[in-house]
């Protein structure tokens, strides 16, 4: 039986308001912490919807939360809404079209992750005021997950200490429950100063930041092969000291982005990484501060919650598209390298069938994809409640992540009827654990046994704050 359950047919009843929302969110595309239209549109759509509004969480203004419901457990379903920069293309070609502006564009599609995830806390609402159900759900709109963390600060900041289970998603080529992979990574600069001079009169009385930038970068290139091999390093010169090589370099700072299987390898490497940089200061006397820019933690599984999404998904069956769908989806394909179709089947450890522009299956939950991991902030979330993410189809099979293609099928039909597909998984996962005790219990089991070995302890410092800010025209 397929999308008769109740709570499919509330979230049908809101689809036109939230696919309108995820097209008025795309066409405003804004970069972390500059998200005020698009949160201002989702803090609207609240408030239209019916749920008791907080803003500016965490100390950010463009982080919003809508709760309804009474007592009972607390359900979060976390959206975003943060664009990326060089991404802006006209919506429905397949061809690279960048629109008139600065350039940004929705290349990740959050435009739709947000929308779905409201979508699935309004229909969750009406089902708790509709059967009298105590429980209370809540929708989180978080901004900045493109490189600026923001979950992270909002757990550090504790707006997630009463939650019992937080639920999303991310838009993908297929529809499966997220494989809780992901990597713990911290960005820290180290800034060298040393002492400038005449580099060919006075060359014995300057001692260079860069010369010390460059040992501690060879420093760390040996240590690689003595480090976990799912471990990532990599660095960026922020100031080489300046353009003239007549001049003894006296600053110069290089940013390192270090990553790890989990927080336990993370802070392990750090210190090592640290060290070499304590080391390249010796060698040149110089001196070495450092100062972390943002940090997120890896993803927990929670095996509970998983199963209950994926239930859910079986019994929706995948998304219903039609030839109108799949023709632009080819299309879509036509401008991609076959490798990245390839990577995309084997990625969800499914069999390649290149005829196939659209996902028409759900991914086993026992999948066993192969191939390149990131970093999400929701790792954060996860380290604080259970935690279970779906991937919803919303664009062609092999679409790269972060490319135009992305941004051009953010307000196609595939991306509406992916939209409203994976708001009813989400929907019908915190339904089950509203009514079902023992799903939550048994999610609350399974998160305590993996967090009590290395309990967490928020990879962000006491003294990094978000960079937040204060209008759009900060
Ligand atoms: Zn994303």
């Amino acid at each position: 039986m397929k999308n008769t359950a109740p709570i499919d047919v509330l979230i049908a009843r809101h689809r036109e308001d939230l696919t309108g929302l995820a097209d008025r969110v795309w066409a405003t595309p804004e970069l972390l912490y500059g998200e005020f239209q698009s949160c201002a549109e989702h803090t609207a759509m609240l408030r239209q919807k019916g749920f008791r509004v907080t803003e500016g969480l965490a100390g950010i203004p463009t982080a919003v939360m809508g709760e309804a419901g009474e007592g009972g457990p607390v359900i979060a379903i976390l959206g975003e809404y943060d664009a990326l920069p060089g991404l802006s293309q006209e919506a429905g070609v397949a061809e690279h079209r960048p629109l008139p502006g600065d350039g940004s564009g929705h290349g990740c599609g959050h435009n739709l992750l947000g929308s779905a995830s409201l979508l699935a806390a309004t229909a969750v609402k009406d089902w708790l005021a509709a059967n009298g159900i105590k429980g209370r759900v809540r929708y989180y709109g978080c901004p900045a997950e493109e490189g600026g963390a923001a979950k992270g600060f909002m757990v550090r900041a504790g707006i997630f200490d009463d939650v019992d289970a937080a639920i999303s998603w991310h838009p993908a080529g297929f529809t499966g429950v997220n494989e809780a992979v992901s990597l713990a990574n911290t960005r820290i600069d180290f800034s060298f100063v040393g002492r400038s001079s005449h580099a060919a009169a006075a060359p014995h009385l300057g001692r260079s930041a860069l010369d010390a930038v460059e040992l501690m970068n060879v420093g760390v290139n040996y240590m690689r092969e003595h480090m976990p091999s799912d471990a990532r390093i990599h660095y960026a010169y922020l100031d080489a000291g300046g353009i003239a090589p007549n001049v003894v370099q006296g600053t110069a700072t290089v940013r390192y982005l270090i990553r790890a299987r989990d927080l336990a390898e993370l802070n392990g490497l750090v210190a090592r990484v640290r060290k070499i940089g304590d080391g390249a200061a010796l060698m040149t006397e110089t001196s070495v501060s450092t100062k972390v820019v943002s940090a997120v933690s890896n993803l927990l599984a929670n095996t509970p919650l998983e199963q209950a999404m994926h239930d859910n998904m079986l019994r929706l069956g995948p998304p219903e598209f039609d030839e109108a769908d799949r023709a632009f989806a080819r299309e879509i394909q036509g401008t991609l390298q076959d490798d990245d179709i390839v990577a995309a089947f084997r990625r969800h450890g499914l069999k390649v069938e290149r005829d196939k522009a659209l996902c028409d299956l759900i991914v086993p939950l026992d999948a066993k994809g192969n191939g390149g991991v990131g970093s999400t902030d929701v790792g954060d979330v996860s380290w604080a409640v259970p935690t279970v993410q779906a991937r919803g189809t919303t664009y062609a099979i092999g679409t790269p992540g972060h490319s135009w293609q992305l941004t051009a099928q953010g307000k196609s039909g595939i991306a509406h009827k992916g939209l409203v597909h994976v708001a009813k998984i989400m929907a019908g996962t915190a339904v089950d654990a509203i009514m079902k005790p023992d799903v939550l219990a048994a999610a609350k089991a399974d998160h305590k046994a993996r967090t009590d070995a290395y309990p967490y302890v928020c990879p962000l410092p006491t003294d990094v704050n978000p960079p937040i800010r204060m209008s759009a025209g900060d």
